[in-house]
């Protein structure tokens, strides 16, 4: 998990907070927060993590001295490739205290690999941005240089990193399990060989310093909800000699008043007044990019009939290849008729209009219902 987060902020309490008030604290806004008092909420569901991650740091003594004293640094999991991380605990012989704080860290380097964070973002876009493609503007937390130690992450110019005298500067130490001996990061110095005896103020050792960053991504015409975009390298820079992570931008399309989307395929329902239906008429339909167009609706159209418009659909992702728009024809019964209206209909009635080959369903229908009823069925 790469945060950044203020574990006093999310908490809603003072640094100066004793263990009682950072403990009611927690618990109210975990009640408030939990899953169970907040199903499908996401948001909540974040919340409700960073509270946890916070609660973890700030209710342990030795965790939250090493927090105010290095802010992430002193959780982060990088070792060389989480830049000059600096540790001064006073000297060696707190092996265990030191696994205690640090046990996950260890195992949460990936594969050897240097990397900075990979980051996240969520972006949302109306339908019509998904139809045509748009480029829009993102902020990026990132890392950058500290600027007050130039990156040392010393406060002392004339002191810089010192060589650890535990590992030597291999950032690795050997100790003995059972029978075993195995290797881990050097507790002293976190791994990263050196230790700052005087961290800088500003970036609390670690060299880097928070920033927000703006970058352009161009997303695609086509792309669907949930769609994820991935900028290879425009992830946190980790530090000199560091490969930088990756950026996920994560899209999320705004649903649209008129039309639906299935694949590359949309749907539009058109209501058509059963006059018109029955007489068949021209009707003016839009068009997701913004045009309008003109669909022919046959004497007799149904309910449910569709009309396809070849190409007026989305573009294909990677292809040339695009969608279809169908319009579907919702038929609709008039209300509320005048006099005259109902004088039409009713003579309509009376000249058989709702009978034999002018409504084949309803024939077909009313014969099945009467051979039912004789047992045929
Ligand atoms: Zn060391
Ligand atoms: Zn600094």
């Amino acid at each position: 998990m790469a945060t950044n987060l203020d574990y006093y902020a999310v908490l809603e309490v003072s640094r100066d907070a004793d263990g009682t008030e950072i403990k009611k604290a927690y618990r109210r806004l975990a009640m408030k927060y939990h899953p169970d008092r907040n199903p499908g909420d996401t948001e909540a569901e974040t919340r409700f993590k960073e509270i946890n991650e916070a609660y973890d740091v700030l209710k342990d003594d030795q965790k939250r001295a090493a927090y105010d004293r290095f802010g992430h640094a002193a959780f982060e999991g990088g070792g060389p490739g989480a830049g000059p991380g600096g540790f001064d605990f006073g000297g060696g012989g707190l092996g265990d205290i030191f696994e205690q704080m640090f046990g996950d860290m260890m195992g949460g380097r990936r594969g050897g690999r240097r990397a900075g964070a990979d980051l996240q973002v969520q972006v949302s876009i109306t339908f019509a941005e998904a139809f045509s493609g748009v480029k829009k503007q993102i902020t990026v937390p990132t890392r950058v240089t500290c600027e007050s130690c130039d990156g040392t992450g010393s406060a002392d110019k004339d002191q810089p990193p010192e060589v650890c005298p535990s590992c030597h500067g291999a950032g690795k130490v050997r100790a003995q399990q059972g029978f075993f001996f195995v290797e881990r990061p050097c507790p002293t110095c976190h791994g990263s060989g050196r230790l700052i005896r005087n961290p800088c103020k500003v970036c609390h050792g670690t060299g880097t310093v928070e920033k927000n960053r703006t970058l352009e991504v161009a997303i695609p015409a086509g792309v669907e909800d949930g769609t994820r975009i991935r900028l290879s390298g425009e992830g946190e820079a980790g530090g000199a000699g560091v490969t930088p992570g990756d950026l996920y931008v994560h899209i999320s399309v705004e649903p649209h008043p008129l039309f639906q989307r299935d694949g590359a395929n949309i749907y539009c329902r058109v209501p058509v007044r059963m006059t018109q239906a029955a007489l068949g008429t021209e009707i003016e339909v839009p068009v997701v990019d913004g045009s309008r167009t003109k669909v022919k609706i046959p004497a007799g159209t149904q309910t449910g009939e569709n009309f396809r418009l070849r190409g007026k659909g989305f573009s294909v992702l990677r292809s040339s290849a695009r969608g279809d728009m169908y319009i579907q024809v919702v038929v609709e019964t008039p209300r509320h008729l005048t006099r005259r209206q109902r004088e039409l209909l009713e003579e309509f009635e009376a000249d058989g209009g709702g009978h034999d080959k002018g409504s084949p369903e309803s024939t077909g229908f009313f014969s099945k219902v009467k051979d039912f009823f004789e047992g045929k069925l």
